[in-house]
């Protein structure tokens, strides 16, 4: 991660025409990463530095005279440097020279921190100049990108220079001579967790590249990017990487969900078409629980978070669904957009399309047959099913109940994915018994 994030700083430095690292440099320039970082937001003085850096949620000492950026960056003592390991004039790392540093606690001695010579020091400061920060809740996401040189120049050029800019805000407020920055970002998506977060930036920077018809050549250069994520506070922070495939084919999912939907009213709030058929079914992942909106979501972060893996979870899902019916609440819509879309852009993972058709429209069939008998109770059954003896058990059950003779042939085939098949099926049984008229945009 450390030679990933360098790159950004590197390329920083030298869109902005520095070459050559010097005390002289570094002392003139050292409040350009930061001012990028705002998009722009006036930062004049170290104390606007330093306020900046707080609005961003870096980790830093409580008292503002503790922080010395400057001094931090050239202030040095002889030393190996971390990254090039040659011995020179080294500094000790601070979390606005390399944010991701672990410190495991006081095992580690302060010889077994980071330490960068000056060049180094200040070339990954000005990576923060490409790093990007969305607040979520009490924390904060942060990502940047890694691709060769030239790609993530370009890729840069894309999501920094035009997406970026245009929607995320960082306004400046001068209260008692002391500045103040608050950072806002338009995204269209609700997000309480670190994976919602990225999926709702994903989102806008789809529907961005569209409006722009720069779809096709983004995804082109961002075959080589790859994101890292980091999210969490202080030093027990977690980690992802998404690779650029992964990237590419959640970009393509993406753009068809948004593709499927059409302009509609939901409450108070009107969606436009390329909104509604992402926004209605990720809001409708809601599980009330009470008054930490937070804990609402924790299934449906788990379940972004598994589709930023480039997996789909049914069983999730219906976990989701069962609890929402319990609830009586409407089921997510565009559940079908979300599923076909997921196979269009990824393929699968333990089922294939055709396979998740069959037993969808099973379990669709089914519900049909039981919407309005004493039969629905079935749903709660299949569901508690412990096994896939139980399962097909209870199956066969309901069919000769509702007198019917469905073809559970693709139920047998795929006994070794049998939770998987039994959620998708409880998904159809529950669309066909619930689902509203939103239900496909269709
Ligand atoms: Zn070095």
């Amino acid at each position: 991660m450390l030679d990933a994030y360098l790159k950004n700083g590197e390329l920083f430095l030298r869109e902005m025409g520095i070459e050559e690292i010097t005390p002289g440099v570094i002392n003139e320039n050292y409040l350009l990463p930061v001012s990028e970082m705002t998009n722009g937001a006036p930062v004049d003085s170290e104390q606007d530095a330093i306020s900046v850096l707080r609005a961003f949620k870096f980790e830093l000492p409580k008292s503002d005279n503790k922080v010395k950026i400057h001094q931090s960056l050239t202030k040095s003592k002889k030393g190996v440097c971390s990254l090039c390991g040659q011995k020179k004039e080294i500094v000790s790392n601070k979390s606005f020279i390399f944010p991701f540093e672990r410190k495991i606690d006081s095992i580690v001695s302060d010889n077994g921190r980071l330490h960068f010579c000056i060049e180094h020091a200040f070339k990954l400061y000005s990576a923060m100049a490409y790093l990007y920060t969305v607040p979520v809740g009490g924390s904060t996401l942060r990502f940047f990108f890694d691709a060769p040189e030239r790609d993530l120049k370009r890729f840069k050029k894309t999501f920094k220079d035009d997406f970026w800019m245009e929607n995320f805000k960082v306004t400046a407020e001068t209260r008692d001579g002391k500045k103040r920055y608050s950072i806002s970002a338009k995204l269209a998506l609700s997000r309480y967790h670190p994976n919602e977060a990225f999926f709702a930036v994903l989102h806008e920077f789809v529907k961005f590249l569209k409006n722009r018809r720069m779809l096709k050549e983004t995804v082109e250069v961002g075959r080589t990017v790859r994101a890292y994520l980091v999210y969490g506070s202080g030093q027990i922070y977690k980690e992802r990487t998404i690779e650029g495939t992964t990237l590419e084919r959640l970009i393509g999912f993406i753009d068809r969900v948004q593709e499927a939907g059409k302009e509609t009213n939901w409450g108070k709030r009107h969606l436009e078409r390329r909104d509604s058929g992402v926004v209605l079914f990720y809001e409708m992942l809601e599980i009330p629980r009470g008054k930490d909106r937070a804990k609402n979501f924790l299934e449906r972060e788990e379940f972004i978070s598994r589709l930023l893996s480039g997996r789909f979870d049914f069983v999730l899902l219906n976990g989701i669904f069962m609890e929402r019916v319990k609830n009586k609440l409407p089921l997510p819509a565009y559940y079908l957009t979300w599923a076909r879309s997921y196979f269009e852009a990824f393929g699968g993972d333990v089922v294939d399309k055709e396979t998740f058709e069959k037993i969808n429209g099973l379990g669709y069939a089914l519900g049909k047959a039981m919407k309005g008998t004493n039969l629905e109770r079935y749903q709660w059954e299949l569901f508690r099913a412990r096994g896939f003896e139980e399962f097909v058990n209870k199956l066969v059950e309901l069919q000769a109940k509702l007198e019917t003779g469905l073809d559970l042939r693709p139920v047998y085939e795929n006994r070794n994915e049998w939770k998987v098949v039994k959620a998708i099926l409880l998904n159809g049984m529950l669309n066909a018994l619930y689902g509203g008229d939103k239900g496909e945009g269709d």
